[in-house]
């Protein structure tokens, strides 16, 4: 992300170690899962990244298939084979059991997902395994398991459904399947937050709060006191057990760094800048920003809003921006105006980290007969994580 700040003479960029991993290279041990791509990435000036990735692709014919997540780069997405969000391309791959490779554009836990769904025969590869998402980060088995022992001591766990969003690792899909909860996304958070209050008189919502929040305040009538948060980084989570006893959902203190960034200031700004916008975000965004929007909802529900948009119409998308641009781009022909919510530029940075040279070297690697950066879920995990997944897919 780069602001106005960022590119004033003053500013001096100081070394980070992730800069020295820009290319996925190096080895990360703080990593969730370690980062190292062995093997000679093709440079990103090569002229023939394009063509080199096109021979890669039609050498595996239909072997491999390619899932391009809505939020990656144009030069991936040309290559995808479906585009989506991660629950849909999950279900893309397992309707496709005669790829032997799913290649995935996306995150380390959509990869996961996508092997938790897929058939033991089908190989899920991540470009960069360095493309991690700061939101699942924010929830690690540890955390959530300590979080298990300080609501058993409330006296309080046996009356909780956790409900974990699709966003998480595998190891927290496994938790929630093994405690009784089910997994969401951001197009069925109501229908599960709804079954979940069937089974249980509380719901310990993961890792996101501003899902958890805006659909609970939002699409189910409860109040921001029925909420609170869970802060893994206090003692208690920086809760009283009078505080949880209380409380009817417990919000894990977990966000998104893309959708966190739209303030209300951006809402009121562009109301300013273009009169007669329609605003538009995902519900990750901080609940005063969805709760001054016009529309809210899941990345499928923006893009269907916006072609049954009319002609004339103006839309602000808060949301990343790889989506935002092509979006803008597509409905410019159909007359429509789609800007990005915020002035700063707002890019998934480890969705960005899956690029051309790194989908030429994936794709030459298995074209050569060579396995690269395979995300294999253990079998006990898989089989939580999928009782839970299974909860879902059958809620109403
Ligand atoms: S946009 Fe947010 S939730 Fe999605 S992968 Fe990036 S950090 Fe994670």
């Amino acid at each position: 992300m780069t602001t106005a700040q960022d590119l004033a003479p003053s500013f001096e960029p100081q070394p980070t170690p992730l800069a020295l991993l820009l290319l996925g290279r190096e080895a990360d041990p703080k990593s969730e899962r370690g980062v190292d791509c062995p093997g000679d990435l093709p440079s990103p000036s090569d002229p023939d990244l394009v063509e080199r990735a096109r021979v890669a692709k039609e050498k595996l014919g239909d072997k491999v298939f390619v899932l391009g997540h809505h939020y990656q780069r144009d030069e991936v997405i040309q290559f995808a084979d479906v585009t989506g969000d991660s629950f849909k391309l999950a279900r893309d791959a397992a309707a496709k059991p005669e790829a032997e490779y799913i290649v995935f554009c996306g995150v380390h836990f959509m990869a996961e997902s996508a092997d938790i769904l897929t058939g033991d025969d089908q190989k899920v590869v991540l470009p960069d395994l360095a493309a991690g998402c700061s939101m699942a980060d924010m929830a690690t088995a540890e955390q959530v398991a300590e979080c298990w022992d300080v609501l058993t001591d409330a006296g309080i766990a046996e009356q909780v459904v956790p409900v974990s969003y699709m966003n998480s690792s595998a190891d927290i899909k496994a938790f929630t399947g093994k405690h009784g909860g089910t997994i969401c996304t951001s197009s069925n958070a109501k229908k599960a937050l709804d079954w979940a209050f069937e089974q249980g008189e509380k719901v310990l919502f993961l890792p996101d709060q501003h899902l958890g929040r805006n659909t609970a305040v939002r699409d189910m009538g409860m109040s921001l006191e029925d909420c609170v948060l869970y802060n893994p980084h206090k003692p208690n989570g920086g809760l009283t057990d009078e505080e949880l006893r209380a409380a009817k959902m417990i919000l894990w203190r977990g966000h998104c760094s893309v959708h966190g960034r739209f303030s209300l200031d951006s809402v009121h700004d562009v109301r300013e800048r273009i009169p007669g916008v329609n605003v538009l975000v995902h519900p990750e965004c901080k609940h005063e920003v969805v709760a001054a929007a016009d529309y809210v909802g899941s990345t499928e529900y923006i893009i269907k809003t916006l072609e049954a948009a009319p002609a004339g119409s103006k839309w602000a998308i808060g949301t990343e921006l790889n989506l935002v641009r092509r979006l803008a781009n597509r409905f410019a022909a159909e007359d429509k105006e789609v800007v990005f919510l915020d002035k700063t530029v707002c890019f998934c940075s480890t969705m960005n980290r899956i690029d051309l040279p790194h989908l030429v070297w994936a794709l030459e690697s298995l074209a050569d007969g060579k396995l690269v950066n395979r995300i294999q879920v253990d079998k006990e995990t898989e089989s939580f994580a999928k009782l839970a997944l299974e909860r879902m897919l059958a809620l109403p």
